[in-house]
């Protein structure tokens, strides 16, 4: 009897595809794009495919890959906020793309083809993302975790030292949401959606000023964004000891905010909430 003909169905296929998937690595390219938005494109070179990841407008994409000379085969969207799929049909008019995006989304993802829900994988070639449905900025919003890449394309679920607004979903979503994001290694890099993390940083330093890792860690984004560098993508390492939103422990953090209890969905609720009127005081970094 074959070896493989003992395990169970579903056995068989993570074990073919930890086997591709050990093969092929990403080769990413990060696209700025509109005030601070980033679309990447994620090349899988041995089966040739380009996949363009939440393209927000369609010019910009469009010209990055007659730079890099790729080829557009699909679009995968995290969700459907227009910063994140208002290059759809361009794109797919421009180049027949396929598009992959969240099964409960269907409705309002412009011009899906392929409806993913959590737990699934989307093979882009022999490169495997592992599809994971985190409710809190969005209902329907999902992140594709390229474990071979060690790269998580998290949307607006978790940035560098921050996480989205609830526009649709709970805090007690998102906090779930975000703890399923933390069991992954600390070596993941954290490809988010938007350069916020100056912003995020001083609303990180002002309830745990007394983090050094924090501390070091706004040094070097301060003198990045300076010279108009990008701080994307972080380690999940990085964003386990400064991203007050995965830090409900942080007993500076449980003083600053007259919280001391064990329970990490209230404090979390609470940061979530002074992170709002950090945001409405700061007109600046308004997001
Ligand atoms: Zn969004
Ligand atoms: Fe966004």
């Amino acid at each position: 009897m074959h070896p493989l003909a003992m395990l169970s169905p579903t056995l068989i296929l993570n074990t073919l595809n930890k086997r591709q998937s050990e093969m092929t690595k990403l080769d990413i390219h990060q696209i700025p794009v509109m005030r601070d938005n980033y679309v990447y494109l994620l090349h899988e070179a041995d089966a040739d495919l380009t996949a363009a990841l939440d393209p927000a407008v369609h010019e910009p994409v469009l010209e990055a890959l007659k730079q890099k000379g790729w080829t557009l085969t699909h679009i995968l969207n995290t969700h459907h906020h227009n910063d994140h799929v208002g290059g759809n049909l361009a794109l797919k008019e421009a180049t027949g793309c396929t598009i992959v995006g969240a099964k409960i989304d269907n409705y309002r993802i412009p011009g899906i083809d392929i409806e993913v829900s959590d737990g699934e994988i989307f093979a882009l070639g022999g490169a495997i993302a592992n599809v994971m449905e985190v409710p809190g900025h969005t209902k329907g919003h999902i992140v594709y975790w390229f474990d071979a890449s060690d790269a998580l394309f998290c949307g607006d679920t978790m940035f560098a030292m921050g996480c989205g607004r609830l526009s649709e979903g709970t805090a007690e979503e998102l906090w779930a949401s975000l703890t399923k994001l933390m069991a992954l290694p600390d070596e993941t890099r954290i490809y988010c959606a938007h350069e916020y993390t100056q912003a995020n940083g001083a609303f990180a330093l002002s309830v745990e000023p007394g983090n050094e890792a924090l501390v070091n860690r706004m040094k070097e984004v301060n003198a990045k964004r300076a010279k108009g560098i990008s701080t994307v993508p972080s380690l999940l390492g990085e964003e386990r000891s400064t991203n007050p939103f995965l830090r409900p422990n942080s007993s500076e953090i449980q003083q600053t905010i007259g919280l001391s209890t064990q329970d990490n969905l209230s404090i979390f609720t609470e940061i979530r909430k002074r992170k709002d009127d950090f945001n409405a005081v700061n007109r600046q970094y308004f997001k």
